[in-house]
């Protein structure tokens, strides 16, 4: 079996007729809890992106290897382990947190790290009484170059509209319930400014010195 990404585009095409004939089927039906072990196709969204992609390709508007290399920087390359090494490094090296609060996009491209939007990035920093969250209330900015693409939940209305309104229930939902003495600091993204936020340097860690 084919199970590359052109493989199962190349099912997943082929097999959208009668996957979607199977889902309404299945909308129709009120008990749904039942296990969907003999539907082996991707989501409706995921079959929509597959089926463009492969018109795209078909009608030569986009290129296959190009395609690849966007898809293995963001899999592979461009994601949170990027954010985490600058944020450890902070941690163990005072000199460079001082460059990275002072001009993050600066000293994140000391890593290679640098933004493809051409947006200025921003590092905030949590202390034991400044706790920063950040949103983008608009749609979905984010740091992609040190975190990647952003997370579903980032996306989402409600997140959007409940961090401004009421951020520390946003973050209880996270499981983090602060002191009423940390103030909570809420940065809303824009195209043009994103932000990282530079956590405490967890406790038992202080005998730590390379960052990897
Ligand atoms: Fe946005």
């Amino acid at each position: 079996m084919d199970t590359t990404r052109r493989g199962i585009l190349k099912t997943a095409v082929t097999a959208a007729g009668a996957a979607v004939t199977h889902d309404f089927a299945h909308a129709q039906e009120q008990d749904h809890d039942h296990e969907h072990s003999h539907q082996a196709v991707p989501s409706d969204p995921a079959l929509r992106v597959k089926s463009l992609e492969s018109l795209l390709v078909e009608k030569g508007l986009v290129d296959r290897a190009a395609l690849d290399a966007l898809v293995d920087t963001y899999e592979n390359k461009v994601g949170p382990r990027n954010g985490a090494k600058v944020v450890a490094r902070a941690w163990v090296d005072p000199a460079y947190k001082t460059r990275l609060l002072a001009d993050a996009n600066d000293a994140m491209a000391e890593f290679g790290f640098v933004s493809r939007q051409g947006d200025r990035m921003v590092v905030v920093e949590n202390t034991a009484r400044v706790h920063n969250l950040i949103v983008c209330t608009l749609c979905s900015c984010y740091p992609w170059s040190v975190l990647g693409l952003p997370p579903v939940w980032y996306k989402s209305a409600p997140y959007r509209s409940r961090s401004v309104i009421d951020p520390r229930g946003v973050l209880r939902e996270f499981g983090l319930e602060l002191r009423e003495d940390v103030e909570v600091r809420v940065w809303d993204s824009t195209a043009e400014l994103r932000y990282l936020v530079l956590p405490e340097r967890p406790a038992g860690t202080e005998r730590l010195r390379h960052c990897a």
